[in-house]
């Protein structure tokens, strides 16, 4: 048995859970150094010209895990924290995503190293024209597809596929998660958090549970937080709190999750919503609730803070978000967690109908999206608890188990080892 230590980069604790998986399918040592290594890494410079004229030198990322069962396929971030080894650990985990979802693509992932924040719209314009530039060698319709995630949306993906066009020619397939308007898949800006939701109820389903009955707090109202507390809503569950990188806001009897988007809208965070309680983000993680979400940052629950999280389900719909030291713990503790590369799989599963509708040039309605959304999920889940049940084993211990199993075999029968 592999024991987890602190301290692990993000790319050693995603291969840590990857090693559990190899042990359980007796990879050998050939396949694992494949499997654990990443295909292809660019650095790239992207000088940025700031608006008052002055040039800033950042750095850009692109890394190619592994391509056996497709095309790579991966998200842009913008953050400070968008290191080569954090670009790693999301590029790996997106090729263990894309096969237990069974999408026909590998893993990738990009990254630019700047505070999104401090850009103006202007300035963010031509950083992201310039990246997709740098980086246009390598990716490509069949060869490697972006998409949005930390602090990129439905914008930038249009202007990538905008200067990608220039020296390609059009070619919507670039990226996903494009504008409506402009290509994208309707039901894409829901989709990361309704596959959240969909996981979730079937693991409160399966306890016997009911959403009523369950109170949730979520880390994280961007893209993923907003729409998972929104259909949490829906759904029935009460979501007593909910935070952005500011802060967060706790209602015991449960927010007006539409009046606290308002609330974003008009004041650009959740802080201040009326009648509301602040919290602080480490305060949201701590709370006591039945369902935890970090849906912002990795490496959130650590052996630092573990001990203090008292939710009885953590829904990983952010990437990472559980160090393996705390998964450990969690785990020991009885808690369940619902791991990131099920959880937050929606979101690369509409890419993946939104890049074959670009191909086919045909667009198909929200319901048959969200249908097919549904069954995809949920035929994950279910193969990925029934293996956690036959084998006593937690639910990422499966998950990565049955995705590195499909990767291996995809491997070998291509002949990589
Ligand atoms: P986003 O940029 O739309 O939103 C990020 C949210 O996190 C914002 O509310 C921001 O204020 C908050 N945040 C930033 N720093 C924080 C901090 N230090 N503490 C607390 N909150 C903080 O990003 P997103 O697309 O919603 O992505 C969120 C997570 O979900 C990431 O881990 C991402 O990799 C993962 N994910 C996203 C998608 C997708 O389709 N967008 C798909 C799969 C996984």
């Amino acid at each position: 048995m592999r024991e987890p230590t602190d301290g692990m980069s993000p790319f050693e604790a995603v291969n840590f859970f990857f090693h559990g998986a190899a042990d359980w399918l007796g990879l050998d040592d050939q396949t694992r150094q494949v499997l654990a290594g990443t295909y292809r890494e660019i650095r790239v410079q992207v000088p940025l010209r700031r608006d008052d004229g002055s040039v800033e030198t950042l750095y850009g990322y692109r890394v190619q895990h592994n391509g056996a069962r497709g095309p790579y396929k991966g998200g842009v971030r913008y953050h400070p924290s968008a290191d080569l080894e954090e670009v790693r650990a999301l590029a790996s985990l997106m090729t263990w995503k894309t096969a237990i979802v069974d999408l026909p693509f590998g893993g990738a992932k990009g990254g630019v190293q700047v505070d999104a924040a401090s850009l103006s719209l202007t300035e963010l314009e031509r950083l992201t024209r310039r990246y997709m530039s740098q980086v246009s060698y390598i990716v490509g319709p069949y060869r490697d597809i972006m998409a949005p995630d930390m602090n990129t949306n439905a914008q930038t993906m249009a202007w990538m596929m905008d200067a990608y066009g220039q020296r390609e020619g059009h070619t919507l397939s670039i990226v996903t998660g494009k504008p409506v308007e402009l290509g994208g898949s309707l039901g894409r800006d829901a989709a990361t958090g309704r596959g959240a939701v969909i996981v979730l109820d079937q693991a409160v389903k399966d306890a016997g549970l009911a959403p009523e009955d369950l109170s949730v707090a979520i880390q994280g109202f961007g893209n993923v937080g907003s729409w998972t507390a929104r259909l949490a809503k829906a759904e029935g569950y009460r979501v007593v709190a909910v935070s952005d990188v500011n802060g967060g806001v706790y209602d015991p009897r449960g927010l007006r999750v539409l009046d606290v988007l308002d609330h974003v809208r008009a004041s650009g965070t959740v802080v201040g919503h009326p009648d509301t309680e602040t919290l602080t983000n480490e305060e949201i993680l701590e709370l006591d609730v039945d369902v935890l979400v970090p849906a912002a940052l990795g490496e959130v629950v650590t052996s630092a803070n573990v001990d203090d999280v008292r939710a009885r389900i953590v829904v990983e719909a952010a990437n990472h978000p559980v160090t393996p030291v705390a998964d450990a713990n969690l785990a020991d503790r009885g808690v369940t967690v619902l791991p990131d590369i099920l959880v937050n799989a929606g979101g690369v599963t509409v890419s993946y109908f939104e890049w074959t509708q670009n191909i086919q040039q045909f667009s198909w309605d929200e319901d048959r999206v969200n249908a097919a959304l549904r069954e995809h999920l949920v035929t994950a889940y279910q193969r990925v608890r029934d293996f956690a049940r036959t084998h006593e084993t937690t639910l990422r211990q499966a998950a990565f188990t049955l995705a590195v199993e499909r990767v291996a075999t995809a491997a070998h029968l291509r002949g990589y080892v």
